[in-house]
C-alpha cells in the first residue's frame, strides 16, 4: 500500500480536489497536512459540485476517512458550517472525519488582523483571502496560538482568550484604528464550537501512525501550490505554511520515511491569485480566453486568477523541492482552441538564460521568459479517457513537458468530471495504485 502525497507544482488552484477524487478509491485515509480554509478544492460528480475549503475532498467518498492533520489551521465556524453542508448533501461526517487537537484555531481577531493588515500594505498588499489564516499561524509560531483542544477545557480557553486579547486589542486600536474584540463577544460562541467539534477532535497523529501500522494507506492532499510556499515559494507573496511535501510530515506526525512518494499536480498553463511574481502572465485577450474556458475565478473568493503560459522553469523548482516522482497534468482542453501553445523553458537576463527560478527579486523583475512555440491541437481534448484518443499535437505538448521536467506524465486531466482522466498504463502512479489502471470509476 503506498502513502503518497498529492501537492500543487505551481500557485495553486491546479486542481488536486480532482486528483484526490480519483485517487481516493486506492487509499483509506485522506489527510489534510497544512492551510485552512482559505483552500477551495473543487470536485465535479456527475453533475453534483462540491467545493471543499477545509475538509479533505476524499470525504466524498462513501467509507472513505478524512483528517484534518495538526498542520492545518481551523476556523471553527467556517468548519462547522462546511460540514453541515455536507451533512444536508448526504455525506455523513460521524466516525469518517477526525479533527487534531493541535491543530490551531483561527479566531475573530485574525481575521480582522489579516484585513487591517492588508489595508495597510496598499500597493505592496499580499492578495490574501482575509480568512485570518496567516495572522493564525503568526500565533502558532509565536507561541501564543489556541488549539482545538482548548476548547474542551473552558477555564484554559477562557484563559488563553483573554491573554491574547489584550495584546490583539492594542494592535487592532493603536495600530490599525480598529474597534477591540471583547470577550463576551467569543467566548460563548467558541465553547459552542467546541461542544460540536468534541466528537471529532483526537490525537490524529496517533491515529494516523497506528493506522499505518495496521495496513492503512494514505493520501496527503496539499492545499495551495509549491510557489506559495513559506519557504520555498516567492516570499513574501506566499501563504503562511509549507504547501510543499515535506509539509505533509511535519503537519501530520507521519514520519517521511513513511511516506512512499509525490505526485506533483500542475495545470497546462498557469495561474496565480492574488499579487506578486509570475513570469509568464499573459494579459489581453489570451488572459481573457484562458480564464474563460478554464473558469479560473477563485473557488473560496470568487477572484479573477492571472492566467499565462505553462513555466517549467516553476516546474523544475517544484520537482525538485518535493521530490516528485511524477506528473499529473490537468485541464489540458483549455487550450484545445488555441493555434499556438507555449512553454517557458528558462528566463533570459540580460546575457544569460536562467533554468533556475531566481532568488533575487530584481533579478526575476529583469527577466524575460525564453518560450518554446508549439503547435495547438484545435481539436476537442475535453472528456478525452484514453491516451490514443488525444490528437498528437496535443500528446507532443506533453511528451515535450514530460521531456522537459524528466517526469512522466501519469495522469492526464481532460474535463472536471472525475471520468474525465487518462491514466497512463505502467505508469509510476499505476505502481503506486495498481487499481486505477481500471479506471474510469464509476459514479457515486
Ligand atoms: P485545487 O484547489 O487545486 O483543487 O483546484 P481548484 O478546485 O481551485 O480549481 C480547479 C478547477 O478546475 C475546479 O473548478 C475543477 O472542477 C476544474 N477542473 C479540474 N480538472 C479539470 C480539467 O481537466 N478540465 C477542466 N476544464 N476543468 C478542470
Amino acid at each position: 500500500m503506498a502513502n503518497i502525497v498529492v501537492v500543487g507544482a505551481q500557485w495553486g488552484d491546479e486542481g488536486k480536489g480532482k486528483v484526490v477524487d480519483v485517487l481516493t478509491p486506492f487509499v483509506d485515509l485522506i489527510v489534510r497536512y497544512q492551510g485552512g480554509n482559505n483552500a477551495g478544492h473543487t470536485v465535479v460528480i456527475g453533475k453534483e459540485k462540491f467545493v471543499l475549503h477545509s475538509i479533505p475532498s476524499g470525504i466524498l467518498r462513501p467509507g472513505k476517512r478524512g483528517v484534518i492533520a495538526c498542520g492545518v489551521v481551523v476556523d471553527p465556524a467556517s468548519l462547522l458550517e462546511e460540514m453541515a453542508q455536507l451533512e444536508r448533501r448526504g455525506i455523513t461526517l460521524q466516525g469518517r472525519l477526525v479533527i487534531s487537537k493541535n491543530a490551531h484555531l483561527i479566531l475573530p481577531y485574525h481575521r480582522l488582523l489579516d484585513e487591517a493588515d492588508e489595508a495597510r500594505l496598499g500597493t505592496r498588499r499580499i492578495g490574501t483571502t482575509a480568512r485570518g489564516v496567516g495572522p493564525a499561524y503568526t500565533d502558532k509560531a509565536a507561541r501564543i496560538g489556541i488549539r482545538a483542544g482548548d476548547l474542551l477545557d473552558e477555564a484554559l480557553f477562557r484563559e488563553k482568550l483573554q491573554a491574547n486579547l489584550q495584546l490583539k486589542n492594542a494592535i487592532l486600536q493603536s495600530v490599525y484604528n480598529v474597534p477591540p474584540v471583547r470577550l463576551e463577544e467569543i467566548l460563548p460562541a467558541y465553547l459552542r464550537f467546541g461542544e460540536a467539534l468534541a466528537p471529532y477532535l483526537r490525537d490524529t497523529t496517533i491515529l494516523l501512525n497506528e493506522a499505518l501500522d495496521a495496513g492503512a494507506s494514505i493520501l496527503f492532499e496539499g492545499a495551495q501550490g509549491t510557489m506559495l510556499d513559506v519557504d520555498h515559494g516567492t516570499y513574501p507573496y506566499i501563504t503562511a505554511s509549507n504547501t510543499t511535501a515535506g509539509g505533509a510530515s511535519t503537519g501530520t506526525g507521519v514520519p517521511p520515511t513513511k511516506i512512499h512518494g509525490v505526485l506533483g499536480v500542475a495545470k497546462a498553463y498557469t495561474t496565480r491569485v492574488g499579487e506578486g511574481p509570475f513570469p509568464t502572465e499573459v494579459g489581453g485577450e489570451l488572459g481573457d480566453l484562458l480564464r474563460g474556458r478554464g473558469n479560473e475565478y477563485g473557488a473560496t473568493t470568487g477572484r479573477p486568477r492571472r492566467c499565462g503560459w505553462l513555466d517549467v522553469v516553476v516546474l523544475r523548482h517544484a520537482m525538485r523541492v518535493n521530490g516528485c516522482g511524477t506528473l499529473a497534468l490537468t485541464k489540458l482542453d483549455v487550450l484545445d482552441a488555441l493555434s499556438t501553445v507555449k512553454i517557458a523553458v528558462g528566463y533570459r537576463y540580460g546575457q544569460t538564460v536562467l533554468r533556475d527560478f531566481p532568488l533575487e527579486d530584481r533579478v526575476l523583475a529583469g527577466s524575460e521568459p525564453v518560450y518554446e512555440e508549439w503547435p495547438g491541437w484545435q481539436s476537442s481534448t475535453a472528456g478525452l479517457r484514453h491516451l490514443e484518443e488525444l490528437p498528437p499535437k496535443a500528446r507532443d505538448y506533453v511528451e515535450r513537458l514530460a521531456a522537459l521536467t524528466e517526469r512522466e506524465v501519469s495522469l492526464i486531466s481532460t474535463g472536471a468530471v472525475r471520468e474525465e482522466t487518462i491514466i497512463s498504463e505502467g505508469s509510476l502512479l499505476t505502481r503506486w495504485f495498481p487499481g486505477a489502471q481500471s479506471l474510469p470509476v464509476s459514479p457515486r
